[in-house]
């Protein structure tokens, strides 16, 4: 299982990097950040987009941010090694600026098969970016973060937790409390049951969600809202 697994995500990430649906991001990024992490963890990180380091170095949450990522892992006694780490956007938007929607709807089959093929126990988005799009709602993370409710994506069933972006707690002391508060309710969130038994389906348990890269749209317009998730399914393996 596990080795299957890995070769799954090693094939979806050599998928992802090669994509071009999103025309700018293509133009501006150095690489596709697919992820970091064993595709045995327990715990999925789902950040909003590469930074500049990250652009260059190929790995999520490496600067900044990532440094206070690392630090909150550490403080409910895991390493950044021991979870899978990954975000909404696999490449850097220019200038940092908000990922789209058209790009968030054309990444979002990649961010769909990874979390078919980790299956971890529980998903944690960071952020609005990633909250609101797990969540499929507009809710926002002032509102939402540090309350776990079941959900499922794709065919797996799991716990969905949304906290704040590590960079928005860099400067900010009192968010930087929440989020630890969150961080803290995490172990035992992974250790308890699933929140209801995922059904599996063995005939869509070979199928990931991504779009054909080669039938994609021209996405230089904002069409398609992130919480369509149009994604056309392609039987990878
Ligand atoms: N780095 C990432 O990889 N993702 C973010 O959301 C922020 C910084």
């Amino acid at each position: 299982m596990t080795d299957l697994s890995c070769s799954q995500e090693a094939a979806l990430s050599e998928l992802a990097g090669g994509c071009t649906r999103c025309n700018q991001l293509v133009a501006s990024r150095t690489q596709v950040v697919f992820a970091s992490g064993p595709v045995t963890a327990q715990l999925m990180l789902i950040g909003e987009a590469p930074g500049a380091s990250e652009d260059r170095e190929g790995e999520p949450f490496i600067g900044a941010s990532g440094k206070l990522l690392s630090g909150l892992l550490e403080g409910i006694g895991l390493t950044r090694e021991e979870v899978y780490i990954t975000n909404v956007l696999k490449c850097r938007p220019p200038d940092n600026r908000d990922p789209r929607t058209d790009e968030i709807s054309n990444c979002f089959g990649y961010l769909q098969g990874q979390v078919e093929i980790v299956r971890p126990a529980a998903v944690v988005t960071l952020g609005n970016f990633a909250s609101k799009l797990m969540r499929e709602d507009d809710s926002p993370i002032t509102k939402v973060h540090g309350q776990a409710e079941p959900a499922k994506i794709g065919t797996h069933q799991c716990w969905l937790m949304p906290v704040f972006h590590p960079a928005a707690a860099l400067y900010r002391r009192p968010l930087l409390e929440l989020l630890r508060a969150d961080f803290a309710r995490l172990p035992s969130l992974v250790s308890s049951a699933a929140p209801a038994a995922a059904a599996a389906d063995p005939s869509t348990a070979s199928q990931l969600l991504v779009s054909k890269p080669g039938e994609a749209p021209d996405n230089d317009n904002d069409a398609g809202a992130a919480s369509s998730k149009k994604a056309s399914q392609l039987d990878l393996f």
